[in-house]
């Protein structure tokens, strides 16, 4: 004959294993997934993103990631990167199918930028304008622009932009079109006196860690490191959207392409005089005159070139910077 304290007791036993197994499952299907993307990247000189000695973008951004990457593991969220040196080049729609192949809950793009005259500064994270990709978006980003701002960096918001064929970045046209919710995270200017100051000070290491306290914080306030994010639909991807395949968070421009070293800007000076052998002369606000390889003279413009007008800022820098940018 049972005893009525046996009964019970042997219920409770099979109630909380079937609890704790259905807890080790649930993690195991749905932790927080988050696929971490440093942008640019390619062999040798190419892929380099913004430069400004003795910051390169692609390292730097490799850097910021790797770091990003251990405190997020460490904070128990699966976490995978798209590229892991500096001379891969995976092209945009690549970094998002991959994303997607792991069945990523976020995929975060890590930028920095530049400007033609150094006279801006300050963080910004540009999302989706779409639906609850958009909403996830400016969450994710509130929350790691505040540990930006905390580090000294001006903030100056969660953006959206519009193109002519939905979301402006291709890494976010294609990062939701494979249904992941996608932030392109440009930390600072590497070229402007009050950024740098920070960046110097704090390094690859202070700003990773202040994005993982970003990505932690908002990984918190939606259920931890165990949960997951409800699945939005795809956003279909608009006919004859272009990328470059090269240049995650540059614009994907119908007229110029971004930096990307042989694929760079189409313009081959056009406004500046050539000499006979068709190197562009080019003079700068100081009266300052060199001399470019068409080569050369593509890739540098190709720095500005997600501005839309990147000779109009190039006229504004002075030789020497040219040139060191040129590698010369
Ligand atoms: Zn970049």
């Amino acid at each position: 004959m049972f005893s009525r304290n046996k009964l019970i007791s042997g219920f409770l036993k099979t109630a909380l294993l079937g609890l704790f197994l259905t807890a080790v499952i649930s993690t195991k299907a749905n932790a927080m997934t988050v696929v971490i993307d440093p942008g640019h990247g390619g062999g040798g000189t190419t892929g380099p993103g913004a430069i400004y000695p003795p910051y390169m973008e692609k390292s730097l951004n490799l850097a910021v990631a790797s770091q990003l990457k251990a405190e997020l593991e460490g904070a128990g969220i699966k976490t995978y990167m798209t590229r892991t040196s500096d001379d891969q080049a995976p092209s945009l729609d690549a970094r998002a199918a991959y994303a997607q192949s792991v069945n990523a809950d976020l995929l975060v793009s890590i930028h920095f930028n530049s400007s033609g005259d150094h006279t801006r500064n300050g963080s910004e994270v540009w999302t989706s304008m779409y639906s609850s990709y958009y909403t996830t978006g400016y969450s994710v980003g509130k929350n790691i622009l505040s540990q930006l701002s905390s580090l000294g960096f001006a903030s100056k918001g969660v953006k959206t932009k519009l193109g002519n064929s939905g979301d402006y970045y291709g890494l976010l046209r294609y990062g939701v079109a494979c249904g992941v919710p996608s932030i392109i995270v440009e930390h600072c200017y590497i070229d402007n006196e009050i950024d740098r100051a920070i960046l110097d000070a704090k390094g690859a290491a202070g700003i990773g860690h202040a994005d993982a306290m970003g990505i932690i914080s908002y990984v918190n306030s939606v259920g931890g490191a165990g949960a997951s994010l409800p699945k939005t639909n795809p956003v279909k991807l608009t006919e004859g959207a272009t990328s470059d395949g090269n240049t995650a968070g540059a614009a994907v421009n119908p007229t110029v392409k971004a930096n990307s070293g042989s694929k760079g800007a189409t313009s081959s000076g056009t406004g500046f005089p050539k000499d006979a052998a068709g190197n562009i002369i080019y003079t700068d606000p100081s009266g300052n005159t060199g001399t470019f390889t068409p080569e050369q003279w593509n890739k540098l413009l190709g720095n500005w070139a997600y501005t839309g007008k990147p000779e109009e800022h190039i006229r504004k820098v002075p030789l020497g910077d040219l040139k060191q940018m040129a590698g010369i």
